[in-house]
């Protein structure tokens, strides 16, 4: 008999990080789900982050491919931004249409960070979601951090900025300062829901255990959603592998130093041993000579 988690795009070895999307009650909500562990993990191994940066940047960027699988074209991108009072200060993720994201934090180390403490590290301050979908501009929108949480700051953001009705729950597990699992789950309602959607699902809500303590149990992305929804006639739509990518290159470096004014460029040019570039989102290092640079001029 076919299995029936086999949901096609996902990947032969269904342990490694995918996402999966359904549909159900009777079309009127869909669902995702992902598992971003090895996603985690190189955020962790790239900026060298204590467990409580390491647990915001993975829910952060959890949520962010999560909210991110609506898009379409292949150069759609999604930029979710945190501003934050907490020692983090904030953190930066870019999602591109195939399920790829890159993040950095503004403080990678928190000084005395032994356990996850996700709230405490973020603080208060905004959430702000770019999407660039190939329109004449950006559109988007920002709000207040609710709790700081990340989970609940998306959800409140797609309400009130995109006013779709969303449940979150993003989960980062450590142990011993390693990650073990990270994921979430996305269930959003769709137009023309009614009443009887809306209290079905806070039902199902109410009491579900973490996210993590089910990939813990072993349990796929595609099993997850099935047990949130309860919904026999629930479809399931499609997958995808997700990763940790950095499309960095020291063209595009170039690019970015090419917007600097030419005073600039001619003040880098002098350095007579050049200059060191480095992208925030991969730590991935360019080195330009000052032929290099003159070149640009
Ligand atoms: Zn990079």
């Amino acid at each position: 008999m076919a299995d029936p988690y086999f949901v096609e795009g996902m990947p032969t070895d269904p342990s490694k990080d995918h996402f999966v999307k359904a549909k159900a009650l009777g079309g009127f909500a869909k669902a995702c789900a992902i598992r971003s562990t090895e996603i985690v993990r190189t955020a962790q191994q790239l900026h060298g982050t204590s467990p409580s940066v390491t647990a915001a940047l993975g829910r952060f960027m959890t949520g962010s491919l999560l909210i991110s699988e609506n898009m379409k074209n292949d150069t759609d991108t999604q930029t979710t931004i945190i501003k934050s009072d907490g020692p983090i200060r904030g953190m930066t993720c870019v999602c591109d249409s195939s399920f790829h994201c890159r993040a950095y934090p503004v403080n990678s180390s928190i000084e005395g960070d032994t356990e996850p403490h996700v709230k405490a590290a973020v603080g208060m301050g905004t959430l702000s979601v770019i999407r660039d979908i190939g329109m004449r501009e950006p559109y988007g929108g920002q709000v207040e951090l609710k709790t700081g949480g990340i989970g609940e700051d998306f959800t409140y953001y797609l309400m009130a900025s995109e006013q779709t009705p969303t449940i979150m729950a993003l989960g980062v597990l450590m142990e011993e300062g390693k990650v073990k699992h990270a994921g979430g789950l996305m269930v959003q309602l769709m137009p023309g829901y009614g009443e009887e959607e809306i209290s079905y699902l806070e039902k199902r809500a109410n009491g579900f255990p973490d996210v993590t303590y089910f990939l813990d149990e072993g349990f796929s992305p595609a099993q997850l959603i099935d047990l949130f929804m309860g919904d026999p006639e629930m479809e399931y739509i499609e997958a995808s592998e997700t990763s940790f990518l950095c499309p960095c290159s020291k063209d595009k470096m170039a690019a970015g130093l090419m917007t600097l004014s030419r005073k600039d460029l001619e003040e880098l040019a002098g350095d007579s041993k050049g200059i060191d570039t480095e992208c925030r989102f991969c730590n991935g290092k360019y080195h330009f000579t000052p032929e290099e640079i003159r070149a640009m001029l």
